[in-house]
């Protein structure tokens, strides 16, 4: 039952954050509701979850639309250039996965248009996987210093989806991304904050809140498993 398994994963995250020594209220678990039924985000909802993350433009709209109520919405699923018109001006609540110019450059004109500010974090592929987006860790300082020229972008920080399984080695990749945000969060840039640390999923999110994670986004162990044959990570 999908509040029990909510229960048992937030106390989980209360313990990984108190054995990090770290106050409850600097992590956010997300609840990652992508390919399953309104039914049961308001079944979250009941039990007072807001945090929601959805991977698809369209499942991610149609949800926003169908469920009222103060929600947080995360994006975190591959973003292409045309869909963005879709969530810029949406009630989305943080854009996880910019990882191009291009793509800032359209949330900025899309949020111009709009008279917008759009919260993003900048996804880094850290494991260096050929199939994942985000940007080479050592990209993102250029890329960065261009996103900071864009007024209505507003960067808050570093998301990344770690290689699958492989815990331990997870934990060095974490360990790797909280050095960056510190090093790109050192720069000072204006408009930049970054203070998120999105890491972290249903095998590794103890790993990451140790490491530094701001934000967690678990779907399986909430949720139950997606069924094969649905979109995973990103077409
Ligand atoms: C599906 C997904 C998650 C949740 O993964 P689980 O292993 O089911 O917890 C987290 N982040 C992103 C970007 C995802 O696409």
């Amino acid at each position: 039952m999908v509040q029990e398994n909510y229960r048992q994963i937030e106390a989980r995250v209360a313990a990984a954050c108190e054995r990090a020594g770290r106050p409850r209220e600097e992590v956010t678990l997300v609840a990652v509701s992508k390919t399953k039924p309104e039914e049961k985000i308001r079944q979250l909802m009941g039990i007072g979850v807001r945090d929601f993350g959805e991977n698809k433009v369209q499942d991610l709209c149609r949800k926003m639309e169908d469920i009222a109520g103060d929600n947080r919405w995360h994006f975190i699923g591959g973003l292409q250039r045309n869909k963005v018109k879709y969530l810029v001006g949406s009630p989305v609540y943080l854009i996880h996965s910019v990882d191009s110019w291009k793509l800032a450059q359209e949330i900025e004109k899309e949020a111009q248009k709009k008279d917008v500010t759009v919260p993003v974090l900048l996804e880094i592929n850290i494991g260096g996987e050929a199939t994942k987006g985000g940007v080479a860790p050592e990209e993102a300082e250029a890329l960065l210093l261009q996103m900071a020229r864009l007024p209505r972008v507003r960067v808050k920080g570093l998301m990344t989806i770690a290689p699958p399984g492989k815990e331990e080695q997870n934990r060095a990749y974490f360990r790797r991304m909280r050095q960056l945000r510190d090093r790109l969060a050192a720069l000072h840039l204006p408009g930049v904050e970054m203070k998120e640390l999105s890491m972290g999923m249903t095998d590794d999110f103890e790993t990451a809140i140790f490491e530094g994670a701001t934000i967690v986004r678990v779907g399986t162990a909430i949720f139950g498993e997606r069924r094969p044959g649905e979109p995973e990570w990103r077409a």
